[in-house]
């Protein structure tokens, strides 16, 4: 079982938690009811590092939808199942300051412009092979699970209700059909998707699954690689430029570690060769951010000197 890390930190972490629990600003998602159903006030706090220690302050076993976070790993998981060339034929690594669930493709090459966005995302959802449908969906499954270090599970509600109301992705994936961006297997490639966004996980499960990318992609608990240690970096790559929605390019210059949000709340991060982190506060900020995750991010960089450039 896992060791608890040294009080210290702990401390700190307790410490930053309790400093902006009372911050109440921004909404939680509400474009299904699901989601809507999230305790705003719900905040916690999960550290991992390559050893296996762990740090876990505040909410950190309350589950909630992975949501866009599983983008990042997706895209890792095509990257395997393709090799890089075929994927970047696919899907671009291009920041754009638009919002996700943009419906704009580049024009030059008629690819999304990064795997971070939607229409990227389902793209690489495209690419996840199997010889069936509940194939793709047991290898997703297997891939978040050994992240994780446990099994995890697809919350079947938030599922169905993705799918219900998931008319602008459908439609994003009829426009990369239509430029022959994605193959025909366009409905099940969406159900891999919204799949992938209904998976159930805690903030200690995302601080995990960066500590298993911090550590060359192999779990530090469980000992089990989850990606190629070759491909690690490119999925920090798009993180780093391209994981906070429309906010990338402002975390990259405050934070300045690779990290992915989701609009359950979750944030995941990575400081290569050191620790995972993962926080989870649902209510959002205009771009769909986790309000307090980012509060707590840019004053744990500015304590702890984190930002990947940071002169030593
Ligand atoms: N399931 C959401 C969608 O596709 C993901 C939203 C997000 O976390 O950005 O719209």
């Amino acid at each position: 079982k896992m060791k608890s890390a040294a009080s210290p930190l702990r401390d700190m972490l307790k410490q930053l938690h309790a400093e902006f629990k009372d911050n109440h600003d921004g909404t939680v998602a509400s474009y299904i009811p699901e989601l809507a159903k999230a305790n705003p006030d719900w905040f916690g706090i999960s550290l991992v590092s390559i050893d296996g220690q762990a740090v876990d302050v505040g909410d950190s076993n309350q589950q909630f939808t992975i949501q866009s976070v599983s983008k990042a790993f997706m895209f890792g998981m095509a990257i395997e199942d393709h090799g890089r060339d075929h994927v970047l034929s696919k899907i671009g690594v291009q920041p754009i300051g638009e919002a996700f669930n943009s419906i704009t493709l580049d024009e030059a090459t008629n690819r999304p412009f990064n795997p971070m966005i939607n229409a990227g995302a389902i793209a690489a959802a495209d690419l996840i092979h199997g010889k069936d449908f509940p194939e793709r969906v047991a290898r997703m499954l297997k891939m978040f699970s050994t992240y994780c270090g446990r099994q995890v599970y697809v919350d079947n509600t938030v599922y169905h209700s993705e799918k219900k109301t998931g008319h602008r992705n459908r439609a994003i994936a009829n426009l990369m059909l239509n430029f022959g961006m994605i193959s025909e297997q366009l409905d099940d490639t969406l159900d891999l998707y919204f799949q992938q966004c209904s998976i159930l996980v805690t903030s200690h499960d995302l601080a995990m699954m960066g500590a298993t990318l911090a550590n060359g992609g192999v779990n530090p608990v469980t000992g089990e690689r989850a990606i190629s240690a070759e491909y690690v970096k490119d999925v920090l790559a798009v993180m780093h430029t391209c994981g906070m929605y429309d906010y990338a390019g402002e975390w990259a210059f405050r934070v300045g570690i690779p990290a992915k949000s989701g609009v359950g709340g979750g944030i995941v991060s990575v400081v290569p060769g050191e620790v995972g982190i993962g926080t989870f506060s649902p209510r959002l900020d205009a771009k769909g951010n986790s309000v307090r995750g980012i509060q707590f991010y840019k004053a744990l960089a500015e304590k702890y000197g984190l930002h990947a450039f940071e002169a030593k």
